[in-house]
């Protein structure tokens, strides 16, 4: 996805620049991504007035997440939105100064997808997870492993607890 603009325009415009842009965006957080296939959707407002950058960033995505006890894949719609202020004329998080010639929001645009991403994704409360011995997924099948693993599983205590 193009995400970079020329600061000098920033600077000029007299209204905030409205642009939407459509492309690709590969991100990756524990067991949820973005992958390179799918399409990341944004709306962008953006100006610097006063030495302030304000942008208005708006991004649809799908997230593919994995559970983190059984393995299944969910493709999860999602959508996001922020309004950001920098402060151009002090130092800030993102390490932009005026004086560069482009503005890349890529970072921006990360933040605001991540915060939508659950590294510690599970695909319901109560998930089953995986057999400890033959590996099935124990949310859809059963297997005779599942008494013996109660007994010796290092984490038997922690699969009562709903975590
Ligand atoms: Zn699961
Ligand atoms: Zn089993």
């Amino acid at each position: 996805m193009q995400t970079v603009f020329k600061t000098i325009e920033l600077l000029y415009a007299k209204k905030p620049i409205e642009v939407d842009r459509i492309g690709n965006l590969e991100i990756k957080l524990g067991n949820n991504q973005i992958s390179n296939q799918s399409v990341v959707k944004s709306s962008i407002k953006i100006i610097i007035e006063d030495e302030i950058l304000k942008l208005n960033l708006d991004a649809k995505f799908e997230i593919i997440a994995t559970c983190g006890r059984c393995l299944e894949e969910k493709t999860i719609n999602e959508s996001s939105y922020k309004y950001f202020k920098v402060n151009l004329s002090s130092e800030n998080d993102y390490e932009i100064i005026l004086s560069q010639e482009n503005i890349d929001i890529l970072p921006f645009l990360s933040e605001i997808i991540l915060d939508k991403m659950d590294e510690n994704y599970i695909c319901q409360k109560n998930c089953k997870g995986l057999c400890a011995t033959c590996g099935i997924n124990l949310n859809s099948n059963n297997c005779n492993h599942l008494e013996k693993n109660l007994k010796e599983s290092p984490f038997s205590s922690l699969s009562k607890l709903d975590l």
